[in-house]
């Protein structure tokens, strides 16, 4: 992949924050506006592709986060959006169905959706 400054520019804001952030929340971030929204939607979709970030998706938003070595998945309140960070330990699993399957994995995503604690009583019928 072309590592051009646009897309240097975007990884910086990623690597820079543990919050996963929105096309637009990265659009807001980098100065000048020296590029189109089009080009940051562009630039995560290819990211994302490669297996360079993960995206949790919200109310028809996606929140993209750098994936590390180690990575991590988010657990994501439905309606005050908090996130916890949740350790992965889909790979072993992950690649035991791909060897039944002979898939070759690249990457994963995942995110789990709920009601944080202050949130579950409006929402779920006890
Ligand atoms: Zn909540
Ligand atoms: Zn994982």
């Amino acid at each position: 992949m072309r590592m051009t400054s646009q897309r240097k520019s975007i990884l910086n804001l990623l690597s820079k924050t543990s919050q996963p952030k929105s096309a637009e929340m990265i659009f807001d971030e980098i100065p000048n506006h020296t590029m189109n929204l089009s080009t940051v939607y562009r630039t995560l979709d290819t990211f994302f592709e490669q297996g360079i970030i993960s995206k949790s998706t919200m109310h028809n938003t996606s929140y993209y986060y750098i994936n590390k070595k180690d990575h991590h998945h988010y657990m994501i309140c439905l309606d005050c959006q908090k996130m916890y960070e949740m350790d992965c330990h889909l790979d072993v699993f992950a690649d035991q169905v791909a060897k039944e399957h002979h898939f070759t994995i690249t990457h994963h995503d995942m995110t789990v959706y709920g009601y944080c604690e202050s949130c579950q009583q409006k929402h779920i019928e006890k």
